[in-house]
């Protein structure tokens, strides 16, 4: 029984009828989302969705991460970018059609919301894919592991400007990115502190882009300009505090709902495919599910807080509002350094 037909469960689901699991997955959204910003695939990511049978989603679904810039807001260069390897961009609402398609009729449930824990069916093993406020995580692994707000909020969407390579630009307090997108417009992901805006400046996303970054360079001011305002998505963020274990009895938690992070590192549904994949590993070849549930928990809980903890120090740095000058300088040399070793 997984809960949640988001990347995280849905890969599950896949993964685990593989290796000739039932499966069931109940989703509380309807439909499947036909809009949504873009998704930054690390190579051992990509390496995950050719595990679960997507070579076809990578191969034409997928565009190249380019390098790109780190700038100021007056659009000089702090650091030059490189992606890590041969990294893809894949577009959320795709990536989820892929991971659906295929599944037998009946596996995948929609407009099915689990209230708790408690009054799910009764299965082998429940997996809680249900996100960052996952209602499984509440019931079974009690209120500690509720999730901790970040103090930050982010913006994203899609501009209709053509794609000029991957540039962050960091000001005091605020961050601003851009990344291709396949369909030859541009992704727009941009975070700053709560303090920054009102919560009513959310219903006008694009309004509110406009005041917080206001002055900065043509490619900020510009590419707000051409925002879509029905592709906008405005959230404050969380992270979850790393958890003793992601296993009790035979419910496991997976995705967001085992170790949501600040987007920063772009790591998040990364992990989630992973988590998948080393998952239906372990059920699929150990003796037993207590086995196989510690066997998954071994692999993966460390290096996901790991992620946890790095993603939330950059969400700080990027967003820092005193000693930007300080940041900025040793930003600076450290990429005068990089480009002398290359
Ligand atoms: C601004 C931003 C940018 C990001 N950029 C990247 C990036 O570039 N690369 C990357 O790897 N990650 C990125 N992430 C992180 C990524 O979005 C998440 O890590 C990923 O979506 C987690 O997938 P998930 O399936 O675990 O959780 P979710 O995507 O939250 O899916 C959970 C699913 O469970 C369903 N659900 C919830 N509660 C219930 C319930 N009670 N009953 C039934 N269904 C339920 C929800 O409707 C949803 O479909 C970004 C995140 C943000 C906020």
């Amino acid at each position: 029984m997984v809960v949640g037909g988001g990347i995280a469960g849905l890969a599950v689901a896949r993964a685990l009828l593989a290796g000739g699991w039932d499966v069931q997955v109940r989703e509380r959204a309807a439909a499947a989302p036909s809009t949504g910003a873009s998704l930054g695939m690390w190579p051992h990511a990509v390496a995950a969705l050719e595990q679960l049978g997507l070579r076809d989603l990578v191969r034409a679904g997928t565009v190249a991460a380019s390098s790109g810039e780190l700038l100021r807001p007056d659009g000089r260069r702090l650091v030059h970018l490189e992606p890590p390897g041969p990294a893809r961009l894949v577009a959320r609402p795709q990536l989820l059609a892929a991971l659906a398609e295929g599944l037998p009729p009946g596996v995948l449930r929609w407009g099915a919301p689990a209230l708790s824990a408690a009054e799910l069916p009764a299965a082998d093993v429940l997996v809680a894919a249900d996100g960052v406020g996952s209602v499984v995580r509440r019931d079974v692994f009690g209120p500690a592991s509720a999730p901790r707000p970040l103090g930050t909020v982010a913006v994203r969407g899609t501009a209709d400007v053509p794609p000029a390579g991957m540039s962050e630009t960091w000001g005091a307090g605020r961050m601003f990115g851009t990344t291709a997108r396949l369909d030859g417009r541009t992704n727009v992901y941009a975070c700053f502190r709560s303090a920054l805006a009102a919560p009513a400046e959310a219903a006008d996303p694009q309004e509110l882009l406009r005041r917080v970054f206001a002055g900065w360079h043509a490619g900020v001011v510009e590419t707000v300009e051409h925002l879509q305002p029905d592709s906008l998505d405005v959230r404050p963020l969380l992270d979850l505090r790393p958890l003793r274990s992601t296993v009790r009895g035979t419910t496991v938690l997976v995705g967001d709902a085992a170790h949501a992070m600040a987007p920063n590192l772009g790591r998040g549904a990364c992990e989630s495919l992973v988590d998948a994949v080393v998952l239906a590993r372990h059920l699929v070849a150990a003796p037993d599910v207590a086995t196989a549930l510690r066997g998954y928990d071994r692999e993966r809980r460390r290096p996901a807080a790991r992620l946890v903890r790095a993603s939330r120090l950059l969400n700080r740095v990027s967003t820092a509002e005193h000693l930007t000058g300080l940041r900025d300088g040793a930003l600076a040399l450290t990429g005068r350094v990089l480009a002398g070793r290359r």
